[in-house]
């Protein structure tokens, strides 16, 4: 193995792309083309990196290229767990590829796969490197060789540089991007226009509504509700740039849980209720609320913050979304749209009926319809309401969190709780622990970084213990059971 190779990088400036590189100047002097590959952090306490060297080591060693040795690492979780070289990223010209090599003893992870100490592993474009846990995500690597995404028009390439694929909707795809310049990252949701050419003529009119209501949705700004970063525009697609939510969506959490506990399922459901009365508040109605549209922050618990999205695209796709509804499961539509085939005008009661059956599903981890040979169709259980709380599975739900469901998935709408009075419900009300859960969650207050000091010794044996197993999340214990999807 050969030795480091000695860099100028003893303060790292931020220059260019936002990236650090060698240079201890402005940063203009090191020419583009020098520069083989980026190290993009998704991680706010680790520096973006501009690779321009044949050779790099990261770690807590005074010697590496590049230290981990921030006050924001230091009180970082896992910074004892951080060998003093940790890993290295070498360019083999000749070959004209690079790779990454594990020295340390808690591992280092390309794509979620543990390499093993003093493995190689080559670096492919996108790649994403965890250090000591395959949760710690903290870099991606982006070979500047590789073919760019042709297909990403100039005006968005020129702000963000785009990343990989983290998703994949009915109306196309959603990438990692880096805004250039502060490497902030975000979801690029990418909506190509030839989607809806069988819409014919319609096609313009859909296409005119759906940038107007990006506009408004610019607008719109509340801790649980997606927020729209920009929006642009080219003849073939749209690129719609999204706040990046982390934790995966609502409906995979249900599922892995089997379903929520009492507390649980009313800390994250006032958070849901919260958001869509700010939404009617400014006479915006979403239509097509699941738990595949609420995606959580964080992935390792649930006392998290909750993000509604689509809700713009939904109202906008109108026809379309319900049709594609139809087509799929009615299980969160209100009896109103379906008796209408979605072409009548609702109020935004819809949502409430949405948000109940959301709410029954997380207490219990089963819709409360569903198709079976002794039951009426589900269309027909829809409209006359024919769902149950059979006791095998609600005894031990409380009885106000039943009494809301029922005024929340009542049949006629007028008799439905309009969003403020399910917030009123006692239920929700008389839970003061709860309110307070959800407003620090809503609300957090930004602490003093914690100063701390480490023990002089930088060798591993002392701090590599072994930190590879996630936090224990106390608040919620699923019951896990039986999901009924
Ligand atoms: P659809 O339009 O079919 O509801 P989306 O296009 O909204 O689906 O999203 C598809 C997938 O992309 C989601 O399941 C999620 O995994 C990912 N995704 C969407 N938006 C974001 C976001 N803002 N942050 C992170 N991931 C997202």
């Amino acid at each position: 193995m050969s030795e480091p190779v000695p860099m100028s990088l003893s303060v790292p400036t931020q220059k260019c792309d936002g990236i650090e590189d060698g240079s201890a100047d402005d940063g203009d002097s090191i020419p583009e083309s020098n520069v083989w590959g980026r190290l993009l952090t998704i991680n706010k306490i680790f520096p973006s990196i501009n690779l321009i060297e044949k050779e790099y080591s990261f770690g807590r060693g005074k010697t590496c290229s590049v230290v981990f040795n921030s006050s924001e690492q230091q009180t970082s979780k896992y910074f004892l767990a951080y060998s003093s070289t940790h890993f290295k990223i070498i360019r083999d010209d000749i070959k004209n590829y690079a790779y990454i090599l594990d020295l340390s003893s808690n591992g280092t992870y390309v794509n979620g796969e543990k390499i093993g100490k003093n493995k190689k592993h080559i670096l492919e474009n996108n790649a994403e490197i965890e250090l000591a846990s395959k949760t710690n995500r903290v870099y991606v690597y982006i070979d500047t060789n590789a073919n760019e995404d042709s297909s990403i028009p100039a005006i968005v390439s020129e702000k963000y540089i785009v990343s990989k694929q983290i998703g994949r909707g009915a109306y196309g795809e959603v990438k990692l991007c880096f805004v250039r310049g502060t490497c902030d990252r975000f979801a690029m949701k990418i909506i190509a226009k030839k989607t809806f050419t069988h819409m014919g003529p319609q096609a313009l009119v859909f296409n005119q509504q759906i940038k107007s209501e990006c506009t408004i949705l610019q607008g719109v700004n509340h801790p649980c509700i997606i927020r729209i970063h920009d929006v642009y525009e080219t003849d073939d697609a749209l690129y719609i740039i999204l706040e990046l939510v982390e934790g995966g969506e609502l409906f995979d959490r249900i599922v892995a849980h089997g379903q929520f506990d009492e507390a649980t399922s009313k800390f994250l459901f006032r958070q849901m209720c919260i958001g869509v009365q700010y939404l009617h508040e400014r006479s915006i109605t979403h239509r097509d609320l699941k738990p595949e549209n609420i995606l959580l922050t964080l992935p390792d618990t649930n006392e998290t913050l909750i993000k509604i999205t689509d809700f713009g695209l939904s109202r906008l796709i109108n026809e379309t979304s319900l049709m594609k509804t139809f087509c799929g499961t009615p299980n969160y539509l209100a009896p109103e749209v379906l008796v209408n085939r979605g072409e009548g005008s609702y109020t935004n009661k819809i949502d409430v009926w949405s948000l109940g059956v959301i709410l029954y599903i997380c207490l219990v981890g089963y819709p409360p319809f569903s198709e079976s040979p002794d039951s009426p169709p589900l269309t027909e259980q829809i409209l006359k309401g024919l769902y149950t709380f059979p006791a095998e599975f609600w005894s031990d739900v409380s009885e106000p969190a039943k009494d809301l469901i029922r005024q929340m998935m009542c049949v006629d709408p007028n008799k439905r709780l309009t969003m403020s009075a399910v917030l009123e419900h006692p239920w929700l009300a008389n839970d003061q622990e709860n309110t307070s859960r959800v407003d620090k969650i809503m609300h957090p207050i930004q602490l003093p970084t914690r100063s701390y000091k480490r023990s002089a010794t930088d060798d591993d044996s002392a701090m590599d213990e072994d930190v590879d197993t996630p936090a224990t999340d106390t608040s919620t214990i699923g019951r896990a059971k039986r999901v009924k999807y």
